[in-house]
């Protein structure tokens, strides 16, 4: 692609990052903003910046959050009881849009992929466990897509926490395999988590 202008190239360059925008769908969106008043890239750049500096990661659940305990932990008349364990924000939103559940969330931050080099040190698994040992916990419901991923991770967490007294459960498959939370309608994934099943079953029907 030839540029009359270095300035454009950049702007196509750098947007051109993002995932699933190609150089040509980079060049409209830029081209869109010239067309666009300055004020409005100013408002755009300005959320990106905002956003990347002073966004946080609850220290409860590891949700993308404004405040250091965000607002689902700190809701007293959610069962904090109940953890149901998703791979990112993504999974919260689509569950939270259900309206069925009233327990917290764990975010993972992805799942196990030996494959792409995720181990289990680099996912949020570690400060789940210490959570179930310190008590307060009556049941983790897993809620991760059923790929073989989400399968793995889901027994490895399985594995660490068997030995405690805390019921684990999985979440109903009206979810066909592989399918992702975030795009399952929500009637269908609100009635999955409210018909989940014990995860020993949902274990040994795999
Ligand atoms: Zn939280």
């Amino acid at each position: 692609m030839e540029f009359s202008s270095k300035l454009l190239e950049n702007a196509v360059k750098e947007m051109s990052q993002l995932p699933g925008i190609g150089k040509r769908t980079a060049l409209r969106l830029v081209l869109h903003l010239l067309k666009q008043p300055k004020e409005q890239t100013g408002f755009l750049s300005q959320a990106l910046t905002t956003m990347r500096e002073e966004v946080k990661f609850c220290l409860s659940c590891h949700n993308i959050s404004d405040n250091t305990i965000c607002e689902i932990c700190s809701n007293k008349s959610r069962d904090h009881s109940v953890i149901c364990i998703v791979e990112d924000i993504r999974d919260v939103m689509a569950i939270e849009n259900t309206g069925q559940f009233r327990g917290v969330y764990h975010v993972l931050g992805g799942k196990i992929s030996p494959i792409d080099g995720v181990g289990p040190s680099q996912l949020n698994i570690f400060s789940l466990v210490e959570k179930v040992k310190l008590g307060g916990v009556s049941e983790i419901i897993f809620a991760l897509s059923s790929t073989m991923e989400g399968d793995t991770t889901n027994f490895y967490i399985y594995r660490q926490i068997q030995d405690s007294n805390v019921i684990t459960s999985s979440i109903a498959r009206g979810i066909s395999v592989g399918d992702e939370l975030e795009y399952a309608d929500e009637v269908t994934l609100g009635r999955s988590i409210l018909q989940r099943v014990p995860f020993e079953s949902a274990f040994k029907n795999n």
